[in-house]
């Protein structure tokens, strides 16, 4: 082999899920075809004007010129702390209890190099946002997948009884990794689950990490709750959110970590040596966006409410059952007996031209189910459907 000589723990990383579809759909489109993707979870509404027009004024002002501060902007600290208030009533100390991310995905993987030995566990959603546990691999460590089921309402699965976690990943575990409102399947938690996670995480001496990317997009009523609600929640739990689907600002790259003051000093420890903090103009923004008006909120659950119904009620005309989420801008439907997740994907994507993310790709337990993003207009959803009737007929 000529060098250079790429590290060998890059060929442990899965193929990046949307890497390859993206692939598959370029093929497609290269011949003329005309895919519809449902696939990719990236807000098609742009971001609220408000929010761009603080963004125009922001990139004038010389002082957002220079290197940010690692951690953020002290204002945007503070808006996050007052927001976490005004939201979830949860006080937080801007200084120590806050970090600013570039986007939630970097300090999600950035917390394996925070808390992660090589050959140590975390222990991660058996179907979850992959960089769980492609985090652990880039730091030579393990993952432990917990166990998810329709029955128990997607809520994964920590048991360190007789059949649960085996001692000795329990004792090699380090973090514990869990997100509801849940991307791929939509499900919601309810408080006790939380409860039951600050108990394990403390009896076995683990960072509990929530992942909340999905607060803000609840339906028939339904607002999410942060888990530093729950009693002794900051002893154990650093909590992730992000702004990307909240206010339809995917692109921009701003998120943030709130939570267990030692958690977060580890977390900027990380940064403060591999990256200099985001674009202080963006941050500017998004104090905007968490401070401002939130009714583009109420509109944006207001919109995929109503697509998530439209599909729901498409899907059901052509015998496909599937449980209306409460959150999140997915469905997740069972494949028609007979297929795995990958084969009905590619089925979808070479006989329908309907891009559809294969549950399989999100771990072991989501073999058999799909997931489909509602982060398309009406008019392309329903295309979708009849396209795949067209298919299954
Ligand atoms: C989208 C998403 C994120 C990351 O969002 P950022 O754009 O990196 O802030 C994190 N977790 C889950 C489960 C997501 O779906």
């Amino acid at each position: 082999m000529t060098p250079p000589h790429p590290a060998r723990n890059l060929d442990n990383l899965p193929p990046y899920l949307f890497a390859q579809i993206d692939a598959k759909r370029d093929a497609l489109r290269e011949q003329g075809i005309e895919v519809i993707s449902l696939g990719i979870g990236d807000p098609d509404l742009p971001t609220p004007t408000h929010i761009v027009d603080t963004m125009a004024a922001a990139i004038r002002n010389p002082a957002n010129h220079r290197y940010p501060d690692y951690a953020g902007s002290l204002a945007f600290r503070t808006a996050v702390a007052d927001w976490m208030h005004t939201r979830f009533g949860v006080r937080v100390d801007p200084r120590t209890e806050t970090l600013a991310l570039i986007g939630s995905k970097e300090g999600i993987a950035h917390l394996h190099t925070a808390f992660v030995n090589p050959g140590d566990y975390v222990l991660a959603p058996s179907i979850g946002y992959p960089v769980y546990s492609g985090g652990a691999t880039l730091m030579h460590a393990n993952t432990y997948f917990l166990r998810m089921r329709a029955e128990t309402g997607w809520l994964a699965e920590f048991d360190d009884g007789p059949g649960g976690i085996p001692a000795e990943v329990l004792e090699r575990a380090r973090i514990l990794f869990i997100g509801y409102p849940n991307n791929p399947t939509g499900a919601i938690a309810p408080p006790e689950y939380f409860d039951e996670a600050i108990a394990f995480c403390k009896r076995h001496d683990l960072l509990l990490v929530h992942d909340n990317a999905y607060c803000e997009i609840g339906f028939d009523g339904y607002r999410a709750p942060s888990v530093l609600e729950r009693p002794g929640a900051k002893e154990v739990a650093l909590e992730m959110f992000s702004l990307s689907k909240a206010y339809n600002m995917t692109g921009w790259r701003i998120g943030f970590a709130v939570g267990n003051p030692l958690a977060i000093k580890a977390l900027g420890t990380v940064k403060n040596n591999l990256d200099s903090g985001q674009f202080t103009a963006i941050q500017d923004a998004a104090i905007l966006a968490l401070s401002g008006p939130q009714d583009c909120i109420t509109s944006m659950c207001d919109l995929y409410q109503h697509r998530r119904d439209l599909v729901l009620d498409a899907l059901a005309a052509i015998g496909i059952v599937c449980e209306a989420p409460r959150a999140t801008i997915y469905v997740w439907a069972q494949v028609p007996a007979g297929f795995t997740s990958a084969e009905f994907t590619e089925k979808l994507l070479t006989e329908a031209h309907v891009i559809v993310t294969p549950g399989s790709g999100y771990g072991p337990d989501g073999e058999g189910w799909i997931r489909i993003s509602l982060t398309t207009p009406d008019e392309q959803l329903l295309e979708a459907v009849r396209r795949i009737k067209g298919m299954l007929a």
